[in-house]
């Protein structure tokens, strides 16, 4: 048998970049075996080295929403590129953007575009910590916020992966304002708002979490933040950069009925180019660097040709029906799997909101990062595999969401549910 490509690939990457790829979760490294080195991608598609293809359930860890390469926005993209890549001096079409968002995420009266979802939420948090003059934080267990230093506690992801509660390198100092609790619990929440309430500068959570797999905060949950938050002058950040979008046109500020103080997005609103941003209460915006003391900056930020590949993509996704057929896609998926499994005795169930979905090897779909955790990681990472082997790529982590594409239609959904029929059959 020849070698296969990406096992070439990978033996050359990891002698220049650590563990061979430039982010982590990307390596395999939970479910074990050679990362797969993408070569193309194109509507629910990508292709590895050797040229196998595969339906894409990460589709970029969420950005893909309206499939890969689609010609619109590849063709807005090599417009934009033609006029020149960067300015560093201010565009039209970052007005268009700032409008468009403020136009469908109500919270949002001023915003400013960043290039990553980590930039977004630490930018956040310090705009917050700024305008209270509080340095205390709050976040939950197994949500992820991007790799901010004061973030990186109790994240979820590639960090439950590699098994770091806590990056290495993170000063003890950065993080001992960082209170940790337990995703969904209300009762520990109104304690620490009980306790240290006039402290607290912000909460920071997920509102439908998609780094601990995909679990959804109970509308309980989210009402009991935005309350205590109110009541003690503290700033609610909804980190949307993975649910924005996703869950829905407004993402799960309308699907909840809540309105955050900030929110951190990213991910779609770039259509695959790098264009995070956090935005909110104008009052509070007004405090950002030049109007006001909170300084943030960015030598790429609201990039042309990143903006260009986002407002289409908002366009897109403005299309009458587009969620409607998006999430009827991940439901198919999620039931269909669900079904799969249970014909074949094996203990699984799936969930989905809008166009996310959660796999899960457990009886029922778990409410926290500890019941994410006792789901069977072993029977997952087989799973994996054998699917990997039929041609469909999953998150390649138990931790992980996934994501279906516009471009997922039934087909390729039922495609998919076959596969997995014929995998849950070896698995019970
Ligand atoms: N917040 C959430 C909820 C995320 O899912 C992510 C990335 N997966 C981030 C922040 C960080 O975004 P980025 O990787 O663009 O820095």
């Amino acid at each position: 048998m020849t070698e296969s490509k990406n096992d070439i690939l990978f033996a050359r990457a990891q002698k220049t970049t650590p563990g061979g790829v430039n982010s982590p979760v990307r390596a395999f490294r939970s479910v074990g075996g050679t990362p797969r080195f993408i070569t193309r991608a194109e509507g629910p598609y990508f292709w590895d080295a050797d040229g196998k293809r595969y339906i894409d359930y990460i589709g970029s860890w969420g950005p893909a929403i309206v499939g890969h390469a689609h010609p619109e926005v590849v063709k807005a993209v090599q417009d934009a590129a033609t006029r020149g890549l960067s300015f560093g001096a201010p565009t039209e079409a970052e007005i268009d953007m700032a409008e468009e968002i403020c136009r469908l995420v109500p919270s949002i009266e001023q915003v400013r575009l960043v290039s990553s979802g980590t930039e977004a939420t630490m930018s956040a948090l310090r705009l917050a910590r700024g305008a209270t003059g509080r340095d205390k934080i709050v976040k939950f267990e197994g949500c992820y916020h991007g790799h901010a230093d004061s973030l990186l506690v109790k994240a979820g992801s590639g960090l439950l992966t590699f098994g770091n509660p806590t990056s290495a390198g993170v000063p003890e100092d950065f993080v001992k304002h960082t209170l940790v609790l337990d995703y969904n619990n209300i009762a520990q929440i109104e304690e620490a708002f009980a306790n240290m309430g006039d402290e607290i500068a912000c909460v920071i959570v997920e509102p439908v979490a998609g780094n601990m797999n995909l679990i959804k905060a109970t509308p309980e949950f989210l009402q009991a933040l935005r309350r205590l938050c109110t009541e003690h002058g503290a700033v609610l950040i909804f980190d949307e950069v993975m649910c924005g979008f996703r869950v829905g046109l407004k993402g799960a500020q309308e699907l909840y009925g809540i309105q955050a103080d900030l929110t951190a997005l990213g991910k779609v609103i770039g259509g695959g180019l790098p264009v995070a941003a956090f935005g909110g209460r104008a009052d509070l915006m007004e405090k950002m660097a030049p109007l006001g003391a909170v300084y943030q900056a960015g030598t790429l930020s609201g990039n042309p040709v990143a903006v260009a590949a986002g407002m289409t993509t908002l366009k897109l996704i403005q299309q009458p029906g587009f969620y409607d057929k998006l999430a009827a896609s991940a439901k198919r998926l999620a039931e269909g799997l669900t079904a799969a499994a249970k014909e074949a005795g094996v203990t699984f169930c799936a969930d989905s909101e809008g166009g996310m979905f959660g796999l899960y090897f457990s009886a029922t779909p778990p409410n926290n990062y500890a019941e994410m955790m006792a789901g069977d990681r072993a029977k997952f990472n087989v799973f994996f595999h054998k699917m990997l082997d039929e041609g469909v790529y999953f998150a390649p982590a138990a931790f992980e969401a996934g994501f279906v594409s516009i471009q997922h239609d039934d087909a390729v959904i039922d495609a998919t549910i076959e596969a997995a029929r014929k995998v849950f059959t070896t698995l019970g």
